[in-house]
């Protein structure tokens, strides 16, 4: 059973629950359910991308650092977020079309990063608010 638990934890990563305060202030952000999207920690496939903490696909968040590093990052967590429920999950975002955009313009300026920073920018200082008056409560 060993293998298998290489397998499991170590290479493709383990899923991550995010704690509760975080979820319920991230559903207050982007007003929708994120129960959906499966957040795997440690995950390889996330860490043969170099430079990259995280990469999304529809409904997943593939994080190449540990969900507890993620959720204590609200500006990566909120960027991840946006990808996953306003890209992938509207159907803008797609491989074929990131990978076009990336290739005329690059990773900084290409229209799914700029709009993922830019919701950011106007949400974080929201975000950070609302997660501390829950856990102050
Ligand atoms: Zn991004």
């Amino acid at each position: 059973m060993k293998l298998a638990w290489v397998a499991g934890h170590r290479l493709f990563g383990r899923r991550y629950v995010l704690p509760h305060p975080v979820a319920t202030a991230l559903e207050h952000v982007f007003g929708e359910p994120v129960g959906s999207v499966t957040v795997i920690e440690h995950s390889l496939y996330a860490r043969i991308h170099p430079g990259m903490s995280a990469t999304t696909r529809p409904n997943r968040i593939l994080l190449s650092i540990s969900g507890s590093e993620f959720v204590a990052n609200p500006d990566l967590l909120l960027h991840e977020y946006f990808h996953v429920l306003r890209q992938w999950g509207t159907g803008r975002l797609t491989r074929w079309r990131y990978l076009i955009e990336s290739t005329r313009l690059g990773y900084w300026a290409n229209a799914y990063e700029q709009e993922a920073r830019e919701f950011v920018a106007a949400a974080s200082e929201g975000y950070r608010r609302y997660l501390r008056n829950l856990n102050l409560i």
